[in-house]
């Protein structure tokens, strides 16, 4: 794992001058409210302690060169007045695209150089896209003294990643990255983006979450959240309101009585059950009732493999295998179709779990799966 001071100290081998400041902003995984985003939910995400860090420095001549540790890929030399949206630049379109969604915010970047390491894995459902733009993002906002706050960062950061890259995602991924508290979850209203900090110290209660990477993409994944996005915008539609959102969750029964379309009728039941599962989340960590969060997860799985239907064989074997080994519960986190799942476990059953999750994939036959455990981190910050 790279450390701010390694970082600095390659950005001086690369550009032959000492970095003007590192930053770092880290992966998240979603304990609960999956697709609820973008229909102006709620979310609940919480920080990981892997972060990628990046030294940067101004520069005033319209230059922007780019370099990652962690890919073979040469120095990316661009021009912050030609860059292009959609032109497939690789990875150096995230922090590419967070240039030009300040310039086009009306924020004067006159140029960067840029060398970042990072320990987010990636394409793991973790977001190391979000952790990328958002370093990228704070670096810059630091640099040139734009002042803007961490929602305002976030924003910034998903219209690259939007319009620049290319990805239609939610605004919970960057939002996460840069306002996330250490031991806490937050609570991201995503239709105002007003947000509180929740705690979450599973450790004062002698619990553990677990992230499990699966290590899989399946291809399937390409265009779904695609189809659940329009999907859910033509649920809304018929219901009559804006965003589903505005489902509340005891209109459910009548709503989906309205719905036709079995798929949407699927879709509209996951995103109004899911965004209550948060808010159930949140009383139960409000009470300190933290064991009655397993059953609700679960709940949830269930939800995003039925309804939703965005889950595969690996994440499914994930959540029944950890459960039937004692779990307190467990669903997939994130986009689906691959990446991560999480497991709550008593702390003293952790080896247990881990264990009898290693040995259902192993008879699957299927990749062994990484495990390790979500300490609740702290968001983006600057490091040197
Ligand atoms: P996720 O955000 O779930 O990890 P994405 O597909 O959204 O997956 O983003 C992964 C992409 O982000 C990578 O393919 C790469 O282009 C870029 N990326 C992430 N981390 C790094 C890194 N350390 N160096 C260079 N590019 C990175
Ligand atoms: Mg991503």
């Amino acid at each position: 794992m790279a450390t701010a001071a390694e970082v600095a100290a390659q950005f001086q081998e690369l550009y032959g001058y000492a970095p003007h400041g590192v930053w770092s902003a880290p992966g998240r995984v979603n304990l609960i409210g999956e697709y609820t985003d973008f229909n102006e939910g709620f979310v609940l995400p919480l920080a990981l302690p892997h972060t990628a860090v990046a030294a940067v420095s101004p520069r005033t001549d319209g230059i922007l060169r780019l370099h990652s540790a962690d890919l073979d890929a040469p120095l990316a030399e661009l021009r912050v007045d030609e860059l292009t949206p959609l032109s497939d630049g690789g990875w150096a379109a995230y922090p590419a695209g967070v240039v030009w969604a300040l310039r086009a915010a009306g924020h004067r970047v006159t140029g960067a150089d840029l060398h970042l390491a990072s320990t987010v894995p990636t394409g793991a459902g973790l977001s190391s896209s979000a952790a990328l733009e958002v370093v990228t993002a704070l670096a810059l906002d630091d640099l040139f003294r734009f002042g803007l706050t961490r929602p305002e960062l976030a924003v910034l950061a998903q219209r690259a990643e939007n319009a620049f890259v290319g990805v239609p995602c939610g605004v919970m991924d960057q939002t996460a990255s840069a306002c996330c508290t250490d031991g806490h979850a937050l609570h991201l209203d995503c239709r105002d983006l007003s947000l509180r900090q929740v705690p979450f110290d599973l450790a004062a209660h002698g619990l553990r979450l677990l992230v499990v990477d699966t290590r899989v993409k399946h291809a399937l994944g390409d265009g779904a959240y695609a189809e659940r996005r329009v999907g859910c915008e033509e649920g809304a539609r018929t219901l009559g309101v804006s965003h589903l959102r505005d489902i509340a969750y005891d209109e459910l029964p009548a709503a989906l009585d309205k719905l036709r379309d079995v798929k949407v009728r699927r879709y509209v039941r996951h995103v109004v059950s899911d965004d209550h599962r948060v808010e159930q989340v949140i009383a139960l960590l409000d009470a300190g009732d933290v064991r009655a969060l397993g059953p609700v997860l679960t709940e949830g799985h269930a939800s995003l493999r039925d309804d939703l239907r965005i889950s595969c064989p690996e994440l499914d074997l994930v959540v029944d295998a950890a459960n039937t080994a004692g779990a307190l519960g467990a669903r997939m986190t994130g986009g689906g179709f691959g990446g991560s799942a999480i497991v709550l476990v008593e702390a003293d059953d952790t080896d247990k779990v881990t264990a009898a999750v290693l040995a259902a994939f192993a008879a699957a036959d299927f990749t062994a799966p990484r495990i390790f455990p979500a300490v609740a981190s702290a968001g983006a910050r600057r490091e040197i």
